[in-house]
């Protein structure tokens, strides 16, 4: 291990491969990710930075350190049937299902010309929403409208792909100011349209199963853009048909 000096770009420590490949596949990826000076928050996307096969060892990772935890939580999971299998359960479906947005890359998406010049308000939802809030890790389910002003330069996309771009967003721990504009951005980079709304609206369950018990958990966020900042008709436009689809 060599220290590098702090005015090179390079990451602060020098490891060659085998003593990387030494390392929890966790610390070699923070590795990567660090020295690429790139973040990677709870509601982040890290597939770049993970190989072939590490998906597999983090796995490993989480249920020895959820295995860790319920021991914490002084529960005796050798004699409870119950819990015998938890802590590689829960690993599992972090990994692979409830988180699986962090870890996995965008889901392909063709885009495609629009060749017939559409220029009418397209609505697409309610899309279900599976996520979980960063403060608790908690589910959070709810429903999002998406409407989009297409020009005639704008790249279409299938109607089921929203959904797939949605889930894949949503599939991290999210706060949910910040997933909606996480979409919209996505949505704007590719399909370029004039004109983009988004509404989500979603319950909080760390509102009902902790905390004030509140059970009018409700949340709604909305992000507009372009034309629907500037038209207060196709602003209206959509909030009334989003009203008359729910
Ligand atoms: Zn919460």
């Amino acid at each position: 291990m060599s220290a590098q000096s702090t005015s090179s770009p390079a990451p602060p420590m020098v490891r060659d491969e085998e003593e990387l490949a030494r390392l929890p596949a966790s610390e070699r990826i923070r590795y990567r990710l660090v020295g690429a000076d790139c973040r990677y928050h709870a509601n982040d996307n890290i597939a770049a930075f993970i190989r072939e096969g590490e998906l597999d060892e983090l796995k490993v990772e989480v249920e020895q350190r959820m295995q860790q935890v319920l021991e914490a939580l002084v529960i005796d999971t050798d004699s409870d049937h119950n819990t015998n299998e938890t802590a590689k359960r829960v690993a599992k479906m972090f990994l692979t299902e409830v988180f699986s947005g962090r870890y996995q890359p965008i889901p392909s998406v063709t885009e495609f010309p629009n060749f017939s010049r559409l220029n009418e308000l397209m609505i697409v939802g309610p899309v279900k929403v599976r996520s979980a809030c960063s403060h608790h890790l908690c589910p959070i389910l709810g429903k999002v409208w998406i409407g989009i002003l297409p020009n005639e330069r704008s790249n279409l996309i299938g109607l089921s792909k929203y959904a797939r771009i949605c889930d894949w967003i949503m599939s991290r721990p999210q706060i949910q100011e910040e997933a909606v504009m996480m979409l919209a951005n996505e949505l704007q980079t590719r399909v370029k349209p004039d004109g983009l709304a988004i509404v989500m609206e979603a319950d909080h369950f760390c509102m009902h199963w902790r905390g004030v018990k509140d059970d009018e958990s409700m949340m709604t966020n909305s992000v507009m853009r372009g034309a629907f900042l500037k038209d207060a008709n196709l602003r209206r436009e959509f909030l009334s048909l989003l009203s008359k689809k729910t």
